[in-house]
């Protein structure tokens, strides 16, 4: 029998613990308070924090889930040294053998997915899906996944078996390359699979795009427009993309449903994230996330007594990428709101709107039923934004210093 490693155990251990936390502290939303009053309807605060409340307890338990299931996967399987093909080439082993694992988190967590991906969705009026629609999503969903994990687990058993002595640092590299590769191909080749774009039309918008990149000295790459409206009511905007495929998309909910002012707040965010390169910074995190991960990793298999280029290795590598994921969300997510806030900044720099800015995230926090007063454990491990309380203070702020 193999001894088995503490840290990984540790983190299995920490990472259920922090779900723990997680699913008690949805369980006791906090008393909402004068300042988000002063902002919201007690209604509508309420409302979200029923709907955030089930989103966080299915979060919480569908990760617990996926930890428990590969866990179970590491001492039963590994232990014995199964193999998917005994004695055939180890790349179709590992292949088969992530397969496999990937098709049964699947199937386990479906339902809960289906939960909260539809029938939630459609309770709190957020969904325009039918259950077809949605099927078809999941799968094609799955499929993406599946591709690039497959993609980013044979090439990490090659450099692994290639270089055995240096492979954390050549992984890390290559890893990088990936996100890179990533960052350019998906707004062209896998993004289109879900959604249809189309260029922002002509018109007073489109203009103030332009001078709108002048104005803040930066290369503006395509504008685009997603049919979101196919899918969902919650209006959004996002910057993706490197190099050539560089582009701000809108979803169609945001223009048909906001004032112009308020699309120009929107648009002078995304600009935000580009004078400050988040793409690329967020490249860079997440090379080093992946040495941190590479090194702790050696030193688990080390604890086994594995050679880390064995396929049989597959479940533990899976196990302990989903623990690290989860543990790294508090300091990834941490970052995630700093670029937020900088993105906000010069939002507030270029329209010099702050009401505009108060009125935006009051519109945005409405229309996508967003927790605007979150737990702060909660608001520290799952939000990549500032709650709309703290983006609107932050406006009000900004007047007053200037
Ligand atoms: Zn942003």
């Amino acid at each position: 029998m193999r001894r088995e490693p503490l840290l990984l155990w540790a983190a299995v251990v920490a990472g259920l613990a922090l779900l723990c936390l997680v699913a008690f502290c949805a369980l006791f939303p906090p008393e909402i308070d004068a300042q988000t009053l002063a902002h919201f309807e007690r209604d509508q605060v309420e409302r979200a924090q029923d709907y955030a409340q089930v989103r966080y307890l299915l979060f919480a338990g569908g990760q617990a889930l996926v930890i428990l299931l590969l866990s179970a996967a590491v001492l039963v399987l590994f232990r014995q040294g199964w193999l998917p093909f005994p004695g055939a080439n180890p790349y179709l082993q590992v292949a088969t053998f992530v397969l496999l694992l990937l098709v049964a988190i699947e199937l386990v967590t479906l339902p809960l997915d289906y939960y909260r991906g539809f029938v939630l969705e459609h309770r709190f009026g957020l969904s325009t899906q039918t259950t077809g629609q949605w099927l078809g999503d999941q799968v094609l969903g799955f499929l993406v996944r599946t591709v690039l994990t497959l993609v980013v687990f044979t090439g990490l058993f090659l450099i692994i078996r290639a270089v055995p002595a240096y492979w954390p640092v050549v992984a890390s590299a290559a890893f990088g390359l990936f996100l890179v590769v990533q960052s350019v191909i998906s707004p062209v080749i896998i993004d289109p699979l879900f959604h249809k774009f189309h260029p922002l039309p002509e018109g007073p918008f489109r203009e103030r795009v332009v001078s709108m990149a002048d104005q803040a000295g930066i290369e503006v790459g395509e504008v685009l427009v997603a049919d979101a409206s196919r899918r969902t009511t919650r209006a959004n905007a996002y910057v993706t993309g490197l190099g050539n495929t560089k582009r701000i998309v809108f979803y169609d909910n945001l223009l048909n449903r906001f004032s112009q002012r308020e699309a120009e707040l929107v648009l002078a965010h995304e600009i935000g994230h580009w004078r400050h390169r988040h793409i690329i910074k967020g490249i860079v995190m997440g090379v080093g996330g992946a040495l941190v991960f590479f090194l702790l990793y050696r030193l688990i298999l080390g604890g086994y007594g594995v050679p880390a280029g064995h396929p049989a290795t597959v479940p533990v590598l899976l196990l302990f990428v989903t623990v690290f994921s989860l543990l790294a969300m508090p300091a990834q997510n941490a970052v995630f709101r700093s670029f937020e806030r900088q993105a906000d900044r010069v939002s507030l720099e270029l329209t010099g709107d702050a009401a505009g800015a108060v009125q935006l995230y009051q519109n945005l926090a409405r229309t996508n039923l967003a927790d605007v007063q979150p737990h702060p454990f909660i608001r520290t491990v799952l939000f990549t934004h500032p709650p709309a309380v703290e983006r609107i203070s932050a406006a009000e702020q900004w007047v007053v210093k200037r």
